[in-house]
């Protein structure tokens, strides 16, 4: 059975495949990446490019890029002007990757490269999406599981039913489907969800994801919690309806509260003894305001950061790309 309700129409290797790579200060992992990637694009039976986008890092990883490519015409490297974050360095792949199929993927061999012929084999079934699903994660913390699954789970409640669970940003897309996201020039990126969002038929290939081949995480507890949130506010109106929803609740309760206080003045029972509560209201009233002005505030901020449509990365540098025509 298909996962999709089109037929799928079979369809020959691609003339060219793009591997989209974003790195940020990957010294210690660039000088294990390279090698292997070389040896798979080697065994592949269609020609490649990669590229290898520098998302401003501060250590030598953009000399060892440099390097590389001198030897390499398939190597072509893209840099940034400073450090855009991944999803805009993504961004700014894809967008220079030339591509009949492109498949985006981490540097620290965490998403690893062998899986690039299955992926393929699926495109050639017909698949223009093919994300890599993981069935497990080696070396990584019970934390970093339990909020990855967690961030999983209530991102499909929110973002799209159709965004899939503990698949990262690695996957490949044909073309239409690309052409479909760069369409999409919104400031706020969450790719894993605008691709859920663009439909197109998908499918996914397996894996236990090793743990990072080098150094250090580039997503700390607090990039990943600003990655959620900018993810949830940037696709959903859902948190707006929930204080919505919260703020009639309490308006009910208090008008309530209201007709009760002034039954009770009425028949003469003791008001007086009502004090503690009606500051426990008045506070708990007073502080959902805030967190409601606090949220449409978010919002609001994303709408300035929107429409003053600045571009989403600037290019400081690039090597081997064909010229502008
Ligand atoms: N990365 C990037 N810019 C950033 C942070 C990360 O380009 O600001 C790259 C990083 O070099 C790696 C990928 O994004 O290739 C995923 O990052 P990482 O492996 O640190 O994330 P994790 O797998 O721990 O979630
Ligand atoms: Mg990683």
């Amino acid at each position: 059975m298909s996962d999709t309700f089109f037929d799928l129409v079979p369809r020959p290797l691609p003339p060219l495949l793009s591997l989209v790579i974003p790195i940020f200060n990957e010294e210690e992992v660039l000088p294990l990446l390279i090698p292997r990637l070389r040896e798979i694009l080697n065994t592949l039976s269609c020609p490649s490019e990669v590229i290898l986008v520098d998302d401003g890092s501060s250590d030598r990883s953009i000399q060892i890029l440099l390097k590389e490519s001198e030897s390499d015409s398939r190597l072509k490297v893209l840099a940034l002007a400073r450090n855009f974050g991944h999803q805009l360095a993504a961004t700014a792949g894809l967008d220079f990757s030339r591509g009949e199929a492109v498949i985006l993927m981490d540097a620290d061999l965490q998403d690893p490269p062998e899986l690039i012929s299955a992926m393929l084999e699926k495109y050639c079934q017909g698949f223009d999406v093919v994300y890599a699903k993981r069935t497990a994660r080696e070396g990584e913390t019970w934390f970093k599981k339990a909020t990855a699954w967690a961030f999983y789970r209530i991102m499909r409640r929110l973002i799209h039913k159709d965004l899939p669970v503990d698949v990262g940003d690695y996957r490949l897309m044909s073309r239409p489907c690309l052409d479909a996201l760069q369409s999409m020039r919104e400031t706020h990126r969450f790719l894993r969800g605008m691709v859920a969002w663009i439909g197109f038929p998908q499918t996914s290939v397996e894996f236990i994801r090793p743990r990072r081949a080098a150094g250090e995480t580039k997503y700390p507890l607090s990039k990943m919690l600003l990655f959620a949130w900018n993810a949830a506010l940037s696709f959903s109106p859902l948190p707006l309806r929930l204080i919505f929803g919260a703020g009639m609740t309490l308006a009910i309760g208090s008008f309530s509260y209201g007709l009760f206080a002034m039954g009770a003045t009425f028949w003469g029972l003791d008001v007086v003894r009502g004090w503690a509560s009606s500051i426990a209201v008045t506070c708990f009233i007073g502080g959902t305001i805030l967190v409601s002005i606090g949220l449409l505030g978010e919002y609001v901020a994303k709408i300035y950061e929107q429409v003053k449509e600045r571009p989403l990365y600037v290019v400081a540098r690039t090597k081997n790309f064909p010229p502008k025509a």
